[in-house]
């Protein structure tokens, strides 16, 4: 059964636009890509393996995720989509 993805928030007016977040995601096609607007916008929360690296990356503390998947597992023979199911 596919996992609801994590709840990720960018806060605009904090984020000063470096767009670390979205070189740092290597989550299959990356969570995060550029908006017409120049900010990071997330397109692909599914992709999410709740590394924080983007956290790490970022210098204004600007992203928060919730909801957190509380155990991964991962299935090689699905879609990246359906790859993380939960085992709790
Ligand atoms: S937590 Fe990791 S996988 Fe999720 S958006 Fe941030 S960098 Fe990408
Ligand atoms: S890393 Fe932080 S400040 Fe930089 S674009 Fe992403 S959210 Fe904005």
């Amino acid at each position: 059964m596919p996992v609801k993805p994590p709840t990720i928030i960018i806060d605009y007016d904090r984020c000063k636009k470096c767009l670390n977040c979205i070189r740092a995601c290597t989550a299959f096609e990356g969570v995060y890509e550029k908006g017409e607007d120049g900010y990071p916008k997330v397109v692909r929360p599914e992709y999410c393996v709740e590394c924080l690296i983007c956290h790490l990356v970022c210098p204004s503390n600007a992203i928060t995720h919730k909801n957190y998947r509380e155990t991964l597992v991962l299935d090689l023979s699905g879609l990246p989509i359906e790859r993380y199911k939960h085992i709790v």
